[in-house]
């Protein structure tokens, strides 16, 4: 895949007709099209083959909400669309369910519900449906769905209509693989709607509580900066395609030193930072901005390498770096990076 974008891109710095050029630049969009794909397909592949295992954990529901909705908010906010919250008074604060999974669900709705309104606001309401059942909702004001078509939607491979995938894209796998999360964890999901009026999605799980008490968190409001430092242009404009997907617009140098650099000049809450990079490499320059910063701005600091060695591994985190990463990059490890690094503020605050 890597390759393949990278191809397209190079190809699109070459001499060429405005009709080639026009002809590359749709192999370009389609191949991060197909990186979705791929991995909408493995999930779904995986729920299929009944290979899903869940692993319980406390989540704190506050939490795992708001920082659903913050890697939307850029999103949100470049169509001008509100974003509200509210937490039912008597939802436990935590609750044993699986983090990761109830976070795909959360994202998987949330994505949609921006992504089908143009005007007006998405609102996530939490609430006990029972006294052993929670319940999400995500409400739209978007375009909405007929009754007819609703009793497809939690099929997989289907789209409301064929002019769907050409105008907001998708896979149409996306409510298959929620219903699928949700049936693994016992749970269920339905749609209200009407054609036009907007949507809400909500889904409802069984869960064990933790405590009763809300807890007080203080989430991060500003906008979240980015640095990556990566030193190959084709990945460096696969990561540029992902950013730019999801709304954020990073800083972007091609070696360590640069990227030690660049963090004197700036307070960056995410610092990616390709292994093995000319002049200085990614361990060295992790070693070099850890010096630099002092606790309280301390960057959230992930490296990114071809492989998932154990030894690899250990040198990041020796390096004193959070994370470790494989290429390719992808929407995923991006998800991940800024939820941990929301996590690590949200626990210091
Ligand atoms: P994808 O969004 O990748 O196409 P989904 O399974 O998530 O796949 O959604 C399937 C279809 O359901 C979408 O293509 C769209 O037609 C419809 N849909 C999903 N969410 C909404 C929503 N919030 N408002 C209107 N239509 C929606």
């Amino acid at each position: 895949m890597n390759g393949m974008i990278g191809m397209s891109e190079l190809m699109l710095e070459e001499e060429m007709s405005p009709k080639a050029r026009n002809m590359a630049a749709t192999i370009h969009d389609c191949t991060s099209g197909l990186l979705n794909l791929l991995n909408a397909i493995l999930d779904f592949s995986k729920l299929e083959a009944n290979k899903l295992d869940l692993e319980y954990s406390i989540v704190i529901i506050e939490k795992i909400v708001s920082s659903s909705l913050f890697l939307f908010e850029a999103k949100a906010s470049s169509k001008g669309l509100s974003v509200d919250f509210e937490l039912d008074d008597d939802v436990p604060s935590e609750i044993l369910t699986d983090e990761t999974r109830l976070r795909q669900i959360l994202l998987n709705l949330i994505g949609n519900a921006i992504k089908f309104t143009s005007e007006g606001k998405i609102a996530v309401n939490v609430y006990l449906r029972s006294t052993n059942e929670i319940s999400f909702s995500v409400k739209d004001s978007g375009i909405g769905i007929s009754k007819e078509d609703q009793q497809r939607l939690f099929q997989s491979f289907t789209q409301v209509d064929a002019s769907t995938t050409r105008k907001f894209g998708g896979t149409g796998l996306g409510l298959a693989i929620c219903k699928g999360l949700v049936d693994a964890m016992n749970g269920s999901i339905w749609i209200e709607s009407e054609l036009g009026q907007g949507a809400t999605f909500t889904f409802s799980i069984p869960f064990i509580p933790k405590s009763a008490k809300k807890p007080q968190i203080s989430t991060p409001v500003h906008d979240i900066s980015i640095l990556v430092a990566e030193d190959n242009t084709i990945n460096q404009d696969l990561m540029k395609g992902f950013m730019n997907q999801m709304g954020y617009s990073p800083d972007y140098v091609s070696n360590g030193k640069d990227a030690v650099e660049a963090m004197t000049m700036k307070n960056y809450d995410i610092v990616f930072l390709d292994a093995h990079m000319p002049i200085m490499d990614g361990y060295d320059a992790a070693r070099e901005i850890r010096k630099l910063s002092q606790s309280q701005n301390s960057p959230w600091i992930a490296a990114l390498t071809a492989n998932a060695l154990e030894s690899e591994i250990q040198k990041s985190f020796d390096a004193g770096m959070n994370a470790h990463y494989t290429k390719p990059f992808t929407k995923r490890i991006l998800v991940q990076a800024i939820t941990e690094m929301m996590d690590s503020k949200t626990k210091v605050a």
